[in-house]
């Protein structure tokens, strides 16, 4: 899945050893992710993109967060959203790849580049994207007001004040791929559209969990707010991090018991029943022409339809 990928060991136990964080800080093999207003560092040319970092040289004047090691280095995130444009060119203009070669790069939105990525450096990216975004929304105690500081390497925001401690936050979502089989017919599955997506794009429907809530109650209940299908025996599939900005998507298959669909307006604009068939003939999301098209190739809403177009 994209975006899971990562072999970086997250290496809890360093977390809390200011000295060796220090020493690995320092390291001519150290590489820094550099973060700009929610951005990531990626090659530019014909080539495919791929993550660009910073070597170690580069003074720890910006907010940073320890990510982990691999067997050759360690690796920190770096927030540079408040420089200027000199400073983010000069920057830009020290960037290398995991083995210090420099390479011209610029900040991209890994939601718009993400797809293009391997799968270690999308997962990489991803991870150090969703701390810094954490970092940065985290900045005050909820229970006193008080600025929070840094610790643990950046997984642990505190407050002098009173004590409280905050630790990185991930919004549970779930995502369900909704089908029907009636004897006889070819089977259907249920996608839908959301009045923002780019014209002709389908997909699983989705929601937040809440409170009190199981995710399988999550996935029927969403499904009927969205869609007035009623579901049931619904399954576990695979879950994939999704930091835009800071949700985990859990994946589902369900059985609908019905097949009258009713949108609710404010969370589709559209849902239909389609066939594989159907399916196998949709673009992908960011083809040029018009007609029907399948989510991101990147996303876990992707991989449940392929899953299900593959079963037969
Ligand atoms: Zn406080």
């Amino acid at each position: 899945m994209h975006y899971s990928q990562s072999s970086i060991d997250r290496a809890d136990h360093l977390r809390k050893d200011a000295t060796a964080l220090q020493q690995l800080r320092v390291a001519d093999s150290t590489r820094l992710i550099p973060v700009y207003e929610g951005k990531s560092l990626t090659t530019t040319g014909d080539a495919p993109p791929k993550a660009l970092m910073l070597d170690a040289t580069l003074p720890s004047t910006h907010p940073e967060v320890f990510l982990g090691t691999d067997n050759q280095r360690a690796y920190f995130a770096v927030d540079v959203s408040t420089l200027d444009e000199t400073a983010r060119t000069e920057l830009i203009s020290c960037a290398c790849d995991i083995d210090g070669n420099k390479q011209s790069g610029a900040f991209n939105d890994l939601r718009n580049i993400g797809p293009l990525l391997p799968d270690d450096d999308g997962s990489l990216l991803a991870y150090a994207r969703g701390l810094v975004y954490w970092n940065q929304h985290t900045r005050y105690c909820v229970r006193c007001g008080e600025l929070l500081s840094s610790t643990n390497g950046g997984h642990v925001r505190h407050c002098s004040g009173c004590d409280y401690i905050a630790f990185p936050r991930t919004d549970p979502a779930v995502i369900m791929l909704v089908t029907y089989q009636e004897a006889g017919a070819d089977d259907l599955c249920l996608l839908g559209r959301s009045p923002a997506w780019p014209e002709g794009v389908f997909s699983t429907l989705a929601g937040f969990v809440e409170p009190g809530e199981s995710l399988e109650m999550a996935v029927r209940r969403e499904v009927l707010e969205e869609a007035s299908v009623h579901t049931t025996n619904v399954r576990y599939v695979a879950s994939q991090p999704w930091p835009f900005p800071r949700s985990i998507m859990l994946g589902f298959e369900a059985q609908a018991t019905t097949t009258r669909i009713q949108c609710d307006p404010t969370e589709l604009a559209d849902a239909q029943w389609f066939t594989r068939d159907q399916l196998r003939s949709f673009g992908n999301w960011g083809d040029e022409d018009k007609g029907y098209k399948l989510p991101r190739t990147d996303s876990i809403a992707r991989h449940l339809i392929d899953r299900w177009i593959g079963t037969a």
